[in-house]
């Protein structure tokens, strides 16, 4: 189901975002040769638990045991923070983390590189913003859902690299996925018609090589189907009177 939301549902959100943009920020500066994905988990834990009436949204949804999806090199989303998981110069990590309070979720994500990466990494994850950027740019009202995932598609086909599309942003609000979906592929004006008060996880992920992916045998990380490298950023976005507001800043 869809909810639109009021201007005090948004600021909730918001609140939570905040939160959310916190520990994205304190766990990118961890990140390491040498530190485990774990000690990011601990560390996004602390601080989630710092604050009341705050909760980690991951945690025992559907099962996930930790606060923080984290994906290293060829993994898309969804990896387990683990003790033996040691990260190690040149690799990539996707860190994805969502905050539940006062009755609503936030949800966002970024790449970060292990030491200093490489140009191809660059280029990797400066097209992901930058597809972020752009689908961002068209949750506006009158929109429509193809009109996110065409600006996503141009960006990663002009790099010649894939977008994901058997993973897709959602609604967010009272609960952590709500319709509609947000494909990071699509047709201009084709889809669900977007409207003012509408609040979305933007989260494309794009891949190095082959768009697609499969799920490994813990039946939680998603790696691609080649083993090449895919990133991954996320904002929880709202639409407001006068465009999109990005509330996971
Ligand atoms: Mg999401």
């Amino acid at each position: 189901m869809v909810f639109l939301k009021t201007r005090s549902e948004i600021n909730k959100i918001s609140e939570a975002g905040k939160i959310v943009a916190e520990v994205l920020a304190l766990v990118g500066e961890m990140v390491k040769p040498g530190v485990s994905t774990f000690e990011l988990d601990q560390a996004a834990d602390k601080l989630i638990g710092s604050y009341p009436n705050c909760r980690a949204a991951f945690k025992g949804y559907g099962g996930f045991p930790s606060t923080l999806c984290t994906s290293v090199n060829e993994e898309v989303v969804h990896g387990i923070p683990r003790n033996d998981r040691i990260l190690n110069r040149g690799d990539l990590i996707s860190i994805d983390v969502g905050v539940f309070r006062k009755g609503y979720f936030a949800d966002a994500a970024a790449t970060f590189s292990v030491g200093k990466p490489t140009g191809q990494q660059i280029r990797l994850m400066d097209c992901a913003r930058r597809a972020l950027a752009a689908g961002i740019e068209q949750v506006v009202d009158n929109n429509r859902v193809g009109d996110i995932g065409a600006a996503v598609q141009k960006v990663a086909r002009k790099e010649n690299f894939s977008v994901v599309r058997d993973l897709v942003g959602h609604g967010i609000g009272q609960n952590l996925h709500e319709d509609p979906q947000v494909p990071n592929f699509g047709t201009p004006r084709r889809g669900y018609l977007l409207k003012e008060g509408l609040v979305l996880a933007v989260e494309p992920m794009i891949n190095e090589g082959t768009h697609e992916v499969r799920t490994l045998a813990d039946n939680w990380t998603v790696v691609t189907a080649d083993g090449k490298l895919s990133v991954h950023f996320e904002h929880t976005v709202a639409i407001g009177p006068n465009g999109p507001e990005i509330l996971t800043n």
